[in-house]
């Protein structure tokens, strides 16, 4: 017989929001359990590429209560480094973390909230949904991607440019993502880097700092918005990549053909591998049965909280769940605010 077990809060999901989450429920004396489907500390940053950099110094990089550590040798700390610090925040306030436990469905019943594990059953009066969206790459439907006979990964199966040695690559998108991974190839692969604008690069001393200033002020009721000066941060790695005329912006092809792409005026290129730099989609699928999503849409929120089902908040995934929820510095916010909400709601 499968174990049911009951936590007043429960949170879906222990990377950084997850965290965050619980450094909160822990401050506000709530009784809670997090839920991680992943073996291991650190959420989607045990599985980025090796050089990837965060795009803010680790002072700006921070969960609540306990500031990231310098990383030596950069301003700008890589993955591992974020993931270390978040096994060290799990550690330090002691969260109570069960790992390898994978949410499969989440349901209303007469215990309140049920969810349906691959390790048992949870009821929980509210519920924190922090799944985030690493495991929901996104591709965009572009015609003739399934003729192309080449290599073809997303931003999600990249590790090391020492898997394209002596290849052109194609390197789609034009986010950070893209511009770090073609930064990435581009010393020792013939990379051509597509994106559907121009891409726009924000002013070498403006990097995350001034990202989660922006959403602050946002907060405060200044509309000013961040896309007025670019999208991608000049980390080192980019910065160098395009001052010494490496990084080269392509228009969007209009479809792959077996060999490569082919574009609006009819030239082709052929190359060996395309990496799909094109975003990722909230991962929300164990939530499907309560049905809290708008017709096609997104699920509607009022901040973190369901407009269909006040228990349940989301935490993390994007802006639309509170500004700079989605990053590291800026998840602890939110996070604060929707279990300011729950506690209210629970007492
Ligand atoms: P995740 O880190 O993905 O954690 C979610 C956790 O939930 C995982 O451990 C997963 O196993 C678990 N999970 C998923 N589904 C289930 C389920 N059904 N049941 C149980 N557990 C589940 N932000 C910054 O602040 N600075 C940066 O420089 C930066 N760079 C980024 C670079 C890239 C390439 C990407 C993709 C994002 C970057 N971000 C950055 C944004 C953001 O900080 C990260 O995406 C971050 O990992 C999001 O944290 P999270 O906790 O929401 O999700």
């Amino acid at each position: 017989m499968s174990t049911v077990r009951h936590a007043r809060v429960l949170v879906v999901g222990g990377g950084q929001a997850g965290l965050a989450a619980g450094y909160h429920l822990r401050r506000a004396e709530l009784d809670f359990a997090i839920l991680d489907a992943s073996p291991g500390p650190g959420g989607a940053w045990q599985h980025y590429w090796d050089t990837l950099r965060l795009f803010s110094p680790a002072a700006y990089a921070s969960l609540p209560g306990r500031p990231m550590p310098h990383q030596a040798g950069g301003e700008y700390p890589d993955a591992a480094h974020v993931a270390a610090y978040l096994a060290d925040y799990e550690k330090r306030y002691d969260l109570p973390v069960q790992r390898s436990v994978r949410v499969e469905r989440i349901e209303r019943g007469p215990h309140g909230l049920t969810a349906r594990t691959d390790a048992g059953t949870w009821h929980a009066d509210a519920l924190v949904m922090a799944t985030g969206t690493w495991e929901r790459p996104f591709i965009p439907a572009i015609p003739g991607t399934a003729s192309f006979t080449g290599r073809q990964l997303h931003t999600h199966g990249y590790r090391t440019a020492a898997d394209f040695t002596g290849r052109r690559v194609l390197v789609v998108g034009g986010g950070n993502s893209g511009a770090q991974i073609a930064a990435d190839l581009a010393p020792t692969a013939t990379v051509r880097w597509a994106t559907p604008r121009p891409p726009r690069f924000l002013p070498d001393d403006i990097d995350g700092r001034a990202l989660f200033d922006l959403a602050t002020r946002r907060v405060q009721g200044d509309g000013t918005g961040i896309s007025t000066l670019g999208d991608i941060v000049a980390v080192d790695p980019v910065r160098r990549a395009r001052d010494t005329g490496l990084l080269h912006a392509h228009p969007m092809f209009e479809r792959l053909t077996p060999a490569g792409p082919r574009w609006s005026d009819g030239s082709t290129w052929e190359c060996d591998a395309v990496v799909w730099c094109t975003g990722f989609r909230p991962d929300l699928a164990p939530l499907a049965p309560l049905a809290l999503r708008a017709p096609g849409g997104r699920i509607p929120t009022d901040g973190t909280r369901s407009l269909q089902d006040g228990r349940i908040h989301l935490l993390g995934y994007g802006d639309w769940t509170g500004p700079a929820s989605a990053t590291l510095i800026g998840v602890g916010r939110t996070a604060r605010t929707a279990v300011a909400e729950i506690s209210g709601l629970l007492r």
